[in-house]
């Protein structure tokens, strides 16, 4: 049983950074490097010193900092084995179903391949946390850039599988435009309806909507509701297979 403490910042134009911090060892872990300055800037505002860098995907919104971090911390740098070639600076390798271990917490790697194909996210079983980088967001989910609707409905099924109390931290805050795309396929949801009134005023205030939990996220993500009987009848798919009614739920968005 690890207490974790989490730290989560803007950073970029419209990415998050997140530390973890393991108290009882002092370990630290970066998910991603979006920026290594503001991330250094991070770990120097809390006071806490970087072991670990835990990349979710190639993307260079994502792998930016890793270089300099690196050089400036020593850390380790942890990540995806599918896509080891395009990560700056990458230590150790991962696939689905290994044990990252941060100080005295562990993280599980979940393959989550879609927005890119070798895609992970880090699921920390005893602090009910995951980080899923550009897999899912809040009332929404990451473009499907490298893979296809099927393969990504079979990583959302693995997180949607997770403890509904597991808090979910993604790599970007769009939440408010989710949610106005979501209102345009499932309106007669009351639960995405109180969601989005309540994003629309912590975005009037500048606030997080992240994290989320995976209990809210089935309750209102489209994308994680193609059984959903309004959504099917909406988009006129009553009955078809789930991958199918969340590739046009997806497509939809594309064109939103
Ligand atoms: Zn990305
Ligand atoms: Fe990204």
């Amino acid at each position: 049983m690890s207490r974790l403490q989490i730290h989560q910042f803007p950073t970029r134009s419209d990415n998050y950074g997140v530390l973890v911090h393991d108290a009882s060892s002092g370990a630290t872990a970066a998910i991603d490097a979006p920026d290594a300055e503001e991330l250094l800037a991070a770990l120097h505002e809390k006071g806490w010193a970087l072991s670990h860098i835990l990349t979710t995907h190639h993307h260079h919104d994502h792998t930016a900092g890793n270089t300099i971090v690196k050089r400036m911390t020593g850390c380790t740098i942890v990540g995806p084995a599918k896509e080891a070639g395009s990560i700056p600076g990458i230590d150790v390798k991962v696939k689905d179903g290994e044990t990252v271990e941060i100080g005295s917490a562990k993280a599980r790697v979940i393959e989550t391949p879609g927005h890119t194909k070798g895609h992970v996210s880090y699921y920390f079983p005893d602090d009910d946390l995951v980080f899923v980088g550009d897999t899912l967001f809040s009332v929404g989910c990451g473009k499907l850039l490298e893979g296809d609707a099927k393969t990504m409905w079979s990583s959302l099924k693995k997180l949607a599988a997770l403890p509904p109390v597991t808090k979910l931290y993604c790599g970007h805050e769009y939440t408010n435009n989710n949610c106005r795309f979501a209102l345009t396929v499932e309106p007669e949801n009351d639960t995405l309806r109180a969601r989005a009134a309540e994003v629309a005023a912590l975005a009037e205030e500048g606030e997080p909507a992240l994290p989320t939990t995976i209990a809210q996220e089935l309750a209102t993500n489209p994308f994680l509701r193609p059984s959903s009987p309004a959504i099917q009848k909406r988009l006129d798919m009553e009955g078809r297979e789930l991958w199918e009614v969340f590739g046009e739920i997806r497509r939809r968005k594309d064109r939103f």
